[in-house]
């Protein structure tokens, strides 16, 4: 073993190294998939100029999450059907069908036609075509190999630590909304701020790993918000994110939620 490989310094920097590429691709991937595919694309939260909407949109797509097109409009069909027959991953149909079981469903769950209707306003995007218009296999394959062809780069640019530190990142993201879909939606956990008439709940540790998307029962209660921690102690960072956008005036049409005393519902 040379003498640089047990030295502190060294340790103590490939230490630091690993937490900074981690905390970076777990902000990026994570903003990727709550501030890009889900506040901007799928509910029009907030409006950003498009080369940043490509930007933060990138973070999800390098986080396996798909097609913006087929993601968008699976997520817009669940909002429409809450835990009623027709929702593409409630709990109701069993708890890993919600957790990842839907993803190989979907086909049968929601027709080509169906999607198209959901995301007309992506559809005009031929960018967003390009990476996939269906529940066909091929979208998920493409992206499959984007992401393997990104952390090639990755690796060949900055090495193992960014490598590693990257794909721990992207597995925790990758696992986060899917948590949202299957933990927010069951009684057991959590609470509801708001009286809605689905199982949607608040859920803290889902909202840390999630980046603020655990506070579900919120977002139900009102989609288009761009603020799903409505409560003082509900810490969104996905939100704290689009506030500094706002500030340096990148985001505008920010839609916040009422100001009052939220209390716990139930
Ligand atoms: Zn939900
Ligand atoms: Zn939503």
């Amino acid at each position: 073993m040379s003498i640089a490989a047990i030295n502190p310094v060294s340790i103590t920097w490939t230490i630091s190294s690993f937490v900074a590429w981690f905390l970076g691709s777990y902000l990026y991937h994570g903003l990727g998939v709550t501030l890009g595919y889900h506040r901007l694309l799928t509910h029009k939260a907030l409006t950003v100029p498009r080369w940043l909407m490509y930007l933060i949109v990138s973070g999800g797509y390098l986080t396996l999450m798909g097609s913006p097109i087929v993601w968008v409009g699976v997520h817009r069909l669940h909002h429409q059907k809450t835990d009623v027959p027709g929702d593409p991953h409630s709990p109701n149909e069993g708890f890993t069908h919600a957790l990842y079981g839907w993803m190989f469903q979907m086909d049968k769950i929601q027709s080509t036609e169906e999607l198209h209707t959901q995301v007309k306003d992506l559809m005009a995007d031929p960018l967003m075509r390009m990476l996939g218009d269906s529940h066909a296999p091929w979208q998920a394959l493409l992206c499959l190999i984007i992401n393997i062809v990104a952390r090639v780069v990755l690796f060949l640019l900055f090495g193992w630590t960014a490598l590693i530190a990257d794909l721990l990142a992207t597995l925790i993201v990758f696992w986060s909304p899917q948590l949202v879909n299957s933990v927010c939606h069951l009684p057991n956990f959590g609470y509801k701020l708001q009286a809605t008439k689905d199982n949607s709940r608040n859920v803290w540790w889902v909202a840390l790993l999630s980046l603020g998307e655990g506070w579900h029962n919120n977002h139900h209660a009102m989609p288009t918000s761009a603020r799903h921690g409505f409560a003082w102690w509900e810490v969104d960072i996905t939100w704290y994110t689009i506030w500094i956008l706002e500030k340096l005036g990148l985001s505008k049409k920010v839609i916040r939620p009422p100001e009052k005393n939220y209390q716990i519902q139930s």
